[in-house]
């Protein structure tokens, strides 16, 4: 019987871990710098998390979260596997009070996420994702730190981006806009498709997420421009934002388009684009300001903003990338079954005192087989575990110029550098 991986997952062999690694510790180091803090969040919440805060007429909430659905006793509680971080980390915030643990409320997390999409290259069902999050930090400086934390991380990748950016708005700029919206998609009701003949009377912004009819929907935000409703807080932020990165001279274009697929924006949001993957999936970091989600489950605390980096896409478009200074392969062989004992005493001591990486021993090959294999395995050293162990003695070859000879082994250590 041969089994194959389900649709849409990847399996990651050690090259591209290597990669994914290397991206991570980058990411890691720079949110560092500025105080963030590693968090671990559960791949399993509640849907209803999901459903308050992306939407229940978003795109992930409808078709694709992947759904548990757990019976206990004469109650049924439905687990999804996490679409995505920021939820989940408002749930932690709120739920371990961290708003009075640290002084601090900055916080990064890494991990898988899970949506039920239509797999295409550069689109898993299960992909990596590197996020970060700011609370209770006011507009512009939070946004701003965001974009200045994406900038250095692409920079350090060597990575093209093109940053566009947009405002939402807040509720109240929405109220008259909702409005105007709902009158022009009625003009035009029978032309909608199916889906945003739905989300016309359920939550008619989403509409600007449909797949189906691109052209159509970005006349229409020409048509009746969210720009035109937005109120004096939320323009004051925006172009606030706008001043300090024209005078950081970040580039940067302002896309009114732009809403992001998840009801808990507000205010600013941006997204970081390449052209080196197709345009339905090139978009590598994004994100924006929740301030009234944090706001309304957490009262005291106003403001909240993050963003995430896609890592998938991220590896699949790195020109290059440092690998890791591996330490010094020391192959073990033995003679026969009788020196594995004594090998691994050796072993145990040489570790004790050196950074070195060990091969074998391997006693079911031959010595023969077992140093052609430490020879491919690229040992700068291989040692020789034989009767000269009875003596206290043992042979080290050295691989790179192939110098053999007996050595005591109070003296091992000295021979390998
Ligand atoms: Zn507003
Ligand atoms: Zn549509």
């Amino acid at each position: 019987m041969k089994f194959k991986r389900v649709r849409g997952v990847k399996d990651i062999l050690p090259e591209e871990v290597e990669k994914i690694n290397f991206v991570v510790d980058i990411c890691r180091k720079i949110v560092e710098t500025f105080g963030f803090k590693e968090v671990v969040l559960p791949v399993l919440e509640k849907i209803e998390l999901y459903q308050h805060s992306i939407g229940e007429t978003t795109d992930i909430v409808e078709k694709q979260m992947f759904k548990i659905v757990a019976r206990a006793e004469n109650e049924t509680e439905t687990i999804v596997l996490r679409p995505e971080g920021t939820a989940g980390i408002v749930r932690m915030f709120v739920e371990n009070n961290l708003k009075d643990k640290y002084p601090l409320k900055r916080f990064f997390y890494f991990g898988p996420m899970f949506r039920y999409e239509r797999p295409q290259k550069a689109r898993y069902r299960e992909f990596y994702q590197f996020g970060v999050e700011i609370f209770a930090e006011a507009p512009p400086s939070s946004d701003f730190l965001l974009i200045k934390i994406a900038n250095i991380i692409f920079e350090k990748l060597n990575i093209k981006v093109e940053l566009e950016i947009n405002s939402i708005g807040c509720v109240n700029c929405r109220k008259e806009y909702i409005v105007e919206l709902k009158k022009e998609l009625k003009k035009s009701n029978e032309l909608l498709c199916d889906v945003c003949k739905n989300r016309l009377e359920r939550n008619p912004l989403r509409v600007f997420d449909c797949k189906t009819d691109v052209d159509k929907i970005a006349k229409l935000s020409e048509k009746v421009s969210l720009q035109k409703y937005i109120c004096d807080s939320c323009k004051k932020n925006f172009d606030d934002l706008i001043t300090i990165l024209d005078e950081n001279k970040i580039r940067y274009k302002i896309v009114p388009t732009l809403v992001r697929g998840l009801d808990y924006y507000n205010g600013v949001v941006f997204e970081y684009k390449t052209q080196l993957l197709d345009a339905a999936q090139n978009t590598i970091c994004a994100g924006g300001r929740y301030d009234r989600l944090i706001s309304e489950l957490e009262p005291q605390v106003k403001y909240a903003c993050g963003l995430a980096f896609g890592i998938n896409r991220i590896v699949e478009i790195l020109p290059k990338y440092e690998k890791k200074v591996e330490s010094i392969k020391v192959g073990v062989a033995v003679v026969d079954e009788r020196f594995l004992l004594p090998s691994f005493s050796i072993i145990n001591k040489l570790l004790e005192k050196k950074d070195v990486q060990i091969v074998g021993p391997f006693s079911q090959k031959s010595l023969k087989a077992q140093l052609r294999l430490f020879n491919n395995e690229n040992c700068k050293y291989v040692l020789i575990v034989g009767e000269e162990v009875k003596e206290s003695k043992v042979v080290i070859k050295n691989f790179f110029d192939n110098i053999q000879q007996t050595i005591e082994l109070k003296d091992l250590e000295k021979y390998i550098i």
